[in-house]
């Protein structure tokens, strides 16, 4: 028998897309038929040189008089105090943004620091509104579906779409659409973006900081993949913060997927309300990753190995996914790429595509290569546009010689396709 479940319940014990495709991989893949080209993970790559910083931290720890202190006791629901310093310390450096320790919280990865978000700032208010949390500019990261309790609380802004050069494009959020009022809880959107490698510019940024601070609106930037750490940045950018800014990272793309440590920096007002959020739901984060983090921020390793290991690392994939499908694509198609901004993702339209994503997602399959479908990353995207049905993800995960041989699978399928 199914267990009686709230609304709230089988909302949030319900896969999202992208985990139901996600499921559809991993059973395809156990049940053992030949080899397999996967260019759908969104699980970072384990680089030698990060791991190795990692487990010197670890050692470290291990042998240092807090490590009681560090496993053996709960700690504030605010963060392990060394490694809210060392953040402190780090920002103010770096980009003097006057911070102090009441504008930071250490949370059990960034995932939970936006259900949190969501749900402080948008749903039923106190004061009888209920507030939409805003995602700016869609497609955006698939996990933004699962973070508010109910399906009307997230709205998504279709983009703007400009062709940069032939077979390539960016999104740029329509400011004509866009609306930012007191109705609004929250604006969140990712920069470098999943699964884009979209990066919104600074003027894009400051756009929609300054729409929503009119209004006294949050704006979490959600920084996963962007500079200090992991700094998988391709292009020029700047992290812009602000009284209404909450400036989010994680540490998962830094090597610590594992260990859950996410950051949020923001006014002490939203960081005090985020706080006790996270005590009602989890007490604190786990305090060993954030033991380790400490220390690999104060040396200055977390940042040389951002820069000079996982940068380059993913920068390089981008490059060969980009000129496998310039040699693999067929030119009298209209398929687009998207500019590779950042992140661990290459994002392809292929424009008034004869079938759906899912579709092709199944005929790419049956040569034993896995993408993603593209529809998943469209939360909060009510209304129905073609493009969502046009678009898959291919993750920079594979080696090159997989994304070689994958770009060649899919040009041969999409000639298929449209006839070519
Ligand atoms: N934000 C983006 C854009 C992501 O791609 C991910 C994970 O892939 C997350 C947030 C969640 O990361 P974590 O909870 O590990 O910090």
């Amino acid at each position: 028998m199914q267990p009686r479940l709230s609304r709230i319940g089988q909302k949030m014990s319900r896969l999202t897309g992208v985990r139901a495709i996600m499921k559809d991989i991993i059973e395809t893949m156990q049940s053992g038929s030949g080899k397999w080209i996967n260019l759908s993970p969104g699980n970072p790559l384990i680089l030698p040189e990060v791991e190795a910083m990692w487990r010197e931290y670890t050692a470290k720890l291990m042998a240092g008089k807090e490590f009681g202190e560090v496993v053996g006791r709960y700690g504030t629901s605010q963060g392990y105090m060394p490694l809210i310093d060392a953040i402190v310390t780090f920002f103010n450096k770096n980009y003097a943004w006057g911070i102090a320790r009441e504008n930071v919280l250490i949370t059990p990865g960034s995932q939970a620091l936006y259900f949190y978000a969501a749900n402080c700032f948008g749903g039923p208010g106190a004061d009888g509104t209920s507030r939409k949390i805003v995602l700016p500019l869609s497609p955006d990261y698939t996990g933004y579906g699962g973070v508010t309790l109910d399906d009307d609380t997230l709205v998504a802004y279709k983009p703007t779409i400009d062709i940069t050069a032939p077979h390539r494009f960016k999104y740029r959020p329509d400011f004509d659409r866009l609306h930012i009022d007191s109705n609004v809880g929250a604006v969140l959107f990712s920069r470098p973006a999943n699964p884009t490698g979209n990066v919104l510019t600074d003027d894009e940024v400051r756009g929609i900081v300054n729409a929503a601070a009119k209004h006294d609106v949050p704006v979490l930037i959600d920084s996963a993949y962007a500079a200090p750490f992991p700094n998988l940045v391709f292009t020029k950018m700047t992290p812009i913060y602000g009284p209404n800014v909450i400036h989010c990272m994680s540490l998962s793309k830094a090597g610590l997927p594992g260990e859950r440590v996410g950051v949020a920096i923001g006014d002490a007002k939203y960081i005090e309300a985020l706080e006790c959020f996270q005590t009602n739901s989890g007490i604190h984060s786990s305090r060993f990753g954030q033991a380790l983090a400490a220390q690999a921020i104060d040396s200055g390793d977390l940042l040389r190995v951002s820069e000079s290991v996982i940068k380059p690392f993913y920068q390089r994939k981008a490059k060969v996914l980009t000129d496998a499908f310039e040699r693999e694509l067929p030119a009298d198609v209209p398929w687009h790429l998207h500019e590779a901004e950042g992140a661990i993702f290459a994002w392809l339209w292929l424009k008034d595509l004869p079938i759906t994503d899912k579709e092709l997602y199944q005929r790419i399959k049956k040569h034993h290569v896995f993408v993603v479908p593209g529809e998943p990353f469209f939360p909060g995207l009510k209304e129905e546009w073609p493009h969502k049905h046009e678009c898959l993800r291919i993750s920079l995960t594979a080696t090159e010689e997989e994304l070689e041989k994958g770009a060649a699978v899919i040009g041969q399928v999409v000639r298929e396709v449209y006839g070519k």
